[in-house]
């Protein structure tokens, strides 16, 4: 039996024994051996005498009747989460070869409930990118030899799932990494409330805004992953001591925001296209669809790229070859722009105008999505502005007027209001996203699960058996 790119469907097959640890982890490694070289996706990987001895240790498990939850399910990490077996290098010369002597607590989590780290996953350094063109390791490109790229800055581990290297990766989103990725890569990205999962050990880039995300095949399996990681961590004090609670109380029939700024004229209309047809598809399931209003979404890009510049700044100040890094070798150039960015915000002749004029426009955004989601229990919109990633030479040779900070204008609202989102291939190659109240992970995974479902069984499937009068 082959390996299906579900790690629940994987799961059932493993506890039935229809399928073996060893035949799931040599199915990854197939995956690693034939596209890694061309993809880039992974930028070290475990020895397979490591892999091979995880999944006899699994093996033993399912023999004994004491599975875990992810037992012997090859998982990817982002390269900026610390591991005590491999090295972490943030995809960034200055971090070469630098092994951390603990685990980041997503990844101890991940472990503890068995799954099997296959390896690191390639990103823009220190997170800093929305192509994965910014690694010192080379970019991340999608499968199919088009040279388009993975998306940043978690292209590497959507591509790893996309490619069965791994059934699911971890990623982090700062202000769009998992999500861009996900929706140009064609599979399911969550952003998890800021502070549902723990940040221990994974390497700052934006400490505001900085969440553990998830990148999986289909919305369960994010689901599943979201629920093993949400947990308390005294090591990181912004991670809640208990899972967020929202008190869940949709309207009837479910009422669906649609942000009309999203509704730019520079939106391909591919895109366009999609989401329209899932709106339809929503009404047609017996939800409500109504328009809401986010004034401040364009303003808010301009905020995040004062704000993230500004905290990475003084985050990579501690890179200076005493405390971490080396010496002599040098951050790329997209850092190097962030630093001085930064550092002139945060100088005293520009603060007042940049850095708190920025924090002031973040609690504008916030008092706008709080106030829409007194009307709606969650709003569905695009996660990019075209259907398909760009290819590198794209990227590299821009047309006049085009700027990447641009491509994160629909990730970066979220962010600054620390709101959980999820990433849903939809019709035509398209992903979408859902956004929810804070701490309401709950509602976002179950409209996504909604639309996953219409889109894979058939624009009406919402209506049939479980229609929204059962939400
Ligand atoms: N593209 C955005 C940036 O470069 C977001 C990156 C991220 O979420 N890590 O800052």
């Amino acid at each position: 039996m082959s390996v299906a790119r579900s790690i629940l469907a994987t799961r059932t097959a493993l506890h039935a024994g229809r399928l073996t640890p060893h035949a799931v982890i040599d199915s990854a490694l197939t995956a690693i051996s034939q596209q890694n070289p061309t993809c880039n996706a992974l930028v070290h990987v475990a020895s397979e005498s490591h892999l091979l001895s995880q999944a006899a240790e699994a093996t033993e498990r399912y023999r004994s009747g004491t599975p875990r939850a992810l037992e012997g399910i090859p998982v990817a990490i982002k390269d900026n989460f610390v591991t005590s077996d491999m090295p972490t290098t943030c995809a960034s010369a200055v971090l070469g070869g630098y092994c951390s002597p603990f685990d980041a607590t997503a990844v101890r989590l991940l472990r503890e409930a068995g799954a099997i780290v296959v390896g690191k996953a390639n990103m823009d350094e220190f997170g800093m990118g929305s192509f994965n063109t910014n690694s010192a390791h080379g970019a991340a490109v999608q499968p199919g030899g088009e040279g388009r790229v993975a998306g940043g800055s978690s292209g590497g581990s959507a591509v790893a799932v996309k490619t069965g290297m791994a059934l699911a990766a971890i990623g982090s989103d700062t202000g769009g990494s998992v999500r861009l990725p996900a929706a140009y890569c064609g599979v399911v990205g969550l952003k998890p409330s800021y502070g549902s999962i723990s940040r221990f050990g994974l390497v700052p880039y934006a400490n505001s805004l900085d969440t553990v995300g998830v990148l999986a095949n289909n919305v369960a399996d994010a689901a599943l992953l979201h629920d093993i990681l949400s947990h308390p961590d005294p090591n990181d004090m912004t991670c809640l001591p208990a899972p967020p609670t929202t008190k869940r109380n949709p309207r009837r029939p479910l009422t669906i925001g649609v942000p009309a700024e999203y509704n730019q004229a520079q939106l391909d209309p591919a895109v366009r296209e999609t989401w329209s047809r899932a709106l339809t598809a929503f009404e047609a399931a017996g939800a409500d669809v109504v328009p809401v209003h986010l004034p401040s979404t364009v303003p808010a890009l301009a905020a995040y790229y004062v704000l993230a510049p500004a905290e990475a700044a003084s985050n990579l100040a501690k890179y200076d070859g005493v405390r971490y890094g080396k010496p002599r070798d040098a951050f790329g150039d997209e850092v190097v722009r962030r630093v001085l960015v930064g550092t002139f915000a945060l100088s005293a002749g520009a603060h007042e105008s940049y850095y708190i004029h920025a924090q002031r426009l973040r609690r504008q955004v916030v008092g706008e999505f709080t106030a829409a989601f007194t009307e709606v229990d969650a709003m569905v919109c695009p996660a990019a502005l075209t259907a398909q990633a760009p290819t590198i030479d794209e990227v590299k040779h821009p047309k006049s007027g085009d700027s990447a900070y641009v491509t994160d204008v629909f990730t970066v609202p979220a962010s600054l209001a620390g709101l959980p989102a999820v990433v849903v291939p939809a019709w035509d190659g398209v992903g979408l996203q859902v956004l929810g109240k804070w701490g309401d992970a709950a509602m976002v995974l179950d409209v996504a699960e909604r639309l996953e479902r219409m889109v894979v069984m058939g624009d009406d499937a919402g209506v049939d058996g479980e229609g929204w009068a059962e939400f």
